[in-house]
């Protein structure tokens, strides 16, 4: 393929601006409509939502059919290039480690910053609050459905937990059985090597599939940023943007050479697309791509996301404590320190069980809703306006995915297990 002169990076940061000003351009009453559409059925809004939206979702799509290949192969072709089971239960001891405690300091950081402003909080009428909760699950049970009944069923449905398990025991039953597995391993890394391309080939359109995912999303929500929900949406966006500059770059500069500047661009292209598509695991491939650019081991970064994007969401738990506290002001309730410390526990639980897709983090909040006693319905108060948090906290949840691949690779490499690695120790 023909490589062009401007790098994907900035593509795709040209992607996302075009996005935003075509989506702003076409919000109802807005320019497009005055100009073109004063007297028709027609409006610039409906126009994206039925020929442009239809174009994001082809990519989306694309993405969608690509990761759990790529999951599966990737995962196993990482256990089989580290060729010891005790190296991946180390490195995934490491890898859960990291992700627990990140996510740990977001709900710190989600609750205080909601603490700080509950008071000024209490703007809506509760009374017409009406939400359905759907059925959640318990910590066990998420767990018992981690284990897969069936091989096929779980690649059919996308359950990307029960993929990673499968993955883990072909990975482990390849390195146990040795010499014998030896053609299926050739099998593996073969098809790892054509999905990969099959990626890259998608990944190209991402500029593309970025303008026509977000400018329908503007358009919709674009008005909706400056409702009475303003500052509660700001808030979320204040604890993100504190999470990934002070956890990630700290946690970045202290056990790589990469410097948070670096790593903020590099991890940029990701960060468009899982603002655009609020999928982290539509953000895998490109993630992974990011990540290995910027000195993430392969056999490691193969590892860590595939499982970050399925259990790590630290953006989503900052969200939860945000709108924990801001459900609680709105009914006039004061949070009790038991009842705080039981949003962290159970928002660690609901980030895990939370599937990497749009909206996913709403039918967590009801947990910890529940888990707490306050009423489930306030979660119809912030259900307007959710893909505008779902973006930003998409954005953080692959970022800390991305941040742990690196940090990781690091430490194995200071350990001298993997060579060939810049590392901090040398
Ligand atoms: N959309 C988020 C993600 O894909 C999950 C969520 O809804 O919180 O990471």
């Amino acid at each position: 393929m023909k490589k062009s002169r401007i790098p994907l990076s900035i593509k795709i940061l040209i992607g996302l601006v075009i996005g935003i000003v075509l989506g702003l351009l076409c919000i109802n009453n807005g320019p497009i409509d005055k100009v073109f559409f004063s007297n028709s059925e027609m409006t610039a809004l409906k126009m994206l939502q039925e020929y442009i939206k239809p174009i994001g979702d082809i990519f989306l799509n694309l993405l969608k059919f690509v990761v759990v290949p790529i999951v599966l192969l990737s995962i196993i072709s990482g256990i089989i290039s580290l060729s010891d089971i005790k190296k991946v239960w180390s490195i995934g001891i490491r890898t859960i480690v990291f992700y627990l405690c990140t996510t740990f300091i977001a709900l710190v950081i989600g609750v205080i910053i909601a603490m700080l402003f509950k008071n000024k909080f209490a703007v809506l009428d509760v009374s017409e609050a009406a939400y359905k909760a759907v059925e959640t699950k318990n910590f066990i049970k998420v767990v018992a459905d981690m284990f897969p009944s069936n091989i096929l069923a779980p690649m059919l449905n996308a359950s990307m937990l029960q993929v990673i398990v499968i993955a883990l025991f072909i990975g482990f039953a390849i390195i146990i059985a040795g010499d014998k597995a030896k053609a299926f391993a050739d099998v593996i890394e073969s098809g790892n090597a054509v999905f990969i391309e099959i990626m890259d080939m998608i990944i190209h359109f991402s500029p593309i599939g970025i303008v026509c995912l977000l400018s329908p999303v503007i358009a919709e929500n674009g008005p909706k940023v400056l409702s009475s929900l303003a500052l509660v949406i700001g808030i979320a966006y204040l604890g993100y943007i504190l999470h990934m500059i002070i956890t990630y770059s700290s946690m970045v500069s202290f056990f790589t050479k990469v410097t948070p500047f670096e790593f903020f661009r590099g991890i940029a292209p990701a960060m468009v697309m899982a603002f655009s598509s609020a999928s982290s695991v539509g953000t895998l491939p490109l993630n992974i791509e990011c990540t290995k650019k910027m000195g993430g081991r392969s056999d490691i970064v193969s590892f860590v996301l595939p499982l970050g994007a399925t259990i790590n969401m630290d953006g989503t738990a900052i969200y939860q404590a945000v709108c924990t506290v801001f459900i609680a002001s709105c009914y006039g309730i004061e949070l009790t320190f038991a009842q705080i410390a039981t949003v962290i526990v159970t928002a660690t639980v609901a980030s895990i069980g939370t599937a990497g897709v749009p909206g996913a983090g709403v039918v967590m909040l009801a947990m910890v809703l529940q888990a707490v006693g306050l009423p489930v319905d306030g979660i119809a108060l912030v259900l307007g306006v959710d893909r505008i948090f779902d973006m930003g906290r998409t954005v953080v949840n692959i970022t800390g995915d991305s941040a742990c691949a690196l940090c990781v690779s690091n430490t194995e490499a200071s350990k001298g297990v993997l060579k060939g690695l810049k590392t901090k120790n040398k």
